[in-house]
């Protein structure tokens, strides 16, 4: 079947409103390292990474061997009813990981799951339906997570299980604090927390979700110690905290290994996926084991954390912190912002270059400083045309993202800011 025909019946058989990227859309052929070649023969070097789901790149050896040997025991998968190995090992790593005390973990097979399930525990434990969610969120897209995601383009359904109310905080390129000191820009965030909870909700908010790097939302990250200032109000209202490091876990952003550390808090639960499995469907809450545990009904997942899943995911974990991929995201996503932003200084199409470790978002402007999302279209197409794959994002669509997995090394982020120099 020829590229033009896959692309007809794809069209006809999917829904319309399932994005695919480039004029031309690209069909993967095969994949090794951070290069992947499409149907026609083309490689690229990958610097989305899926959507951040190849956390560790393509055709890894210690991965696919693992999966290898779970498929040579012939059970792909059975059911969550029964005892499975590599489920209890990475949920005790996790745990562990996670630094909440007493946490507790529990598999699903997607981030929007992970959240659904979090927004369940907190609504339960509560005995509460309001929850607060910043302004230019994107949580997933089942029908909570739609609900309380704030972001007009991905917020699919204007129905809603819950009670939202969205406060600012996540994107501070056009929000009206902008121009504060990041000191000012917190005080005047937490007013309006606040503000939000004192004037739009009961008190009884049953928990805030955040994440700690806006992903959808163009990779636009709030001044470390908002989210500290956050938790001491949530706290006075006994309002938990659910951080959605769904692009942010793992290590990604450099500095910590979970995106919410930079703010020097704990939080009540995090939710997690993407990264995780290296590519396999796979992600899940971790939480205090009292929140956790708050369910009286049974729930479980047919197919949250199954052998072939989580005995990926746990090569995955093993792999990234053997390799302390962490450093490697500090040290190359410095250089990526550095290098965007002496390419940005005299491009006053670059409104904004921001991130952190290996998560850039370079926000594309017109003369007047609104957003322009066809430039974001021709950097994305012109990438792609000089051998780049990018992302695209941002609450008008003109922000690129970088994201390459976090193997990526200095010459191909020297690649990388070569191409996106000359597109720019
Ligand atoms: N949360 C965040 C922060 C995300 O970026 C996404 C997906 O992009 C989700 C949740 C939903 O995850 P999934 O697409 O695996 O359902």
């Amino acid at each position: 079947m020829g590229h033009e025909e896959l692309l007809a019946r794809h069209r006809a058989v999917m829904p319309d409103w399932m994005a695919l990227y480039y004029e031309r859309p690209i069909e993967l052929a095969s994949a090794s390292g951070r290069r992947v070649t499409d149907r026609e023969g083309r490689t690229y070097l990958d610097f989305f990474a899926g959507i951040l789901t190849n956390a560790i790149g393509y055709d890894v050896a210690e991965i696919s061997d693992a999966i290898r040997a779970q498929l040579d025991t012939g059970v792909l998968h059975s059911s969550t009813l029964y005892l499975i190995r590599s489920q209890v090992e990475l949920a005790e790593k996790i745990a562990e990981l996670s630094g909440i005390p007493d946490a507790k973990v529990f598999f699903t097979n997607s981030g929007t799951e992970a959240n659904e399930t979090a927004l369940m525990l907190a609504t339960q434990f509560r005995r509460s339906d309001q929850v607060l969610a910043l302004r230019n969120s994107y949580h997933g897209r089942a029908f909570a997570t739609v609900a309380i995601t704030g972001n007009r383009g991905w917020s699919a359904s204007s129905l809603s299980p819950v009670k939202v109310s969205w406060v600012h905080g996540g994107y501070r390129f056009r929000s009206p604090f902008r121009d504060l000191s990041d000191a000012d820009y917190v005080k005047a965030c937490v007013a309006d927390l606040r503000e939000v909870i004192e004037t739009t909700t009961a008190g009884d908010v049953a928990c805030m979700i955040a994440e700690p790097i806006q992903g959808v939302g163009g990779f636009s990250s709030p001044p470390d110690g908002l989210f500290a200032a956050f938790k001491e109000v949530l706290d006075e209202y006994g309002i938990l905290f659910v951080s959605d490091e769904v692009q942010t876990g793992w290590g990604r952003t450099g500095e910590h290994f979970w995106g919410i550390q930079a703010h020097g808090v704990t939080p009540d639960a995090m939710t997690f996926a993407k990264g995780l499995g290296n590519g396999l469907a796979i992600g899940g809450v971790v939480a205090r084991g009292d929140l956790m545990d708050c369910l009286t009904a049974h729930s479980l997942s047919t197919f949250g954390g199954n052998p072939i899943a989580t005995t990926g995911a746990l090569a995955t974990l093993d792999y990234l912190l053997d390799h302390d991929l962490q450093a490697n995201a500090a040290k190359l996503g410095d250089r990526l912002i550095g290098g965007l932003r002496s390419v940005a200084a005299d491009r006053p199409a670059v409104g904004d270059v921001r991130g952190k470790g290996l998560m850039v978002g370079v926000e594309l402007v017109g003369a007047d400083g609104a957003p322009d999302p066809a430039k974001a279209v021709a950097v994305l197409e012109g990438a792609r045309e000089r051998g780049l794959l990018v992302g695209k994002g941002g609450l008008y669509g003109n922000v690129i993202r970088l994201a390459p997995p976090m193997t990526v090394t200095e010459d191909e982020v020297e690649e990388a800011l070569g191409i996106l120099e000359d597109v720019l």
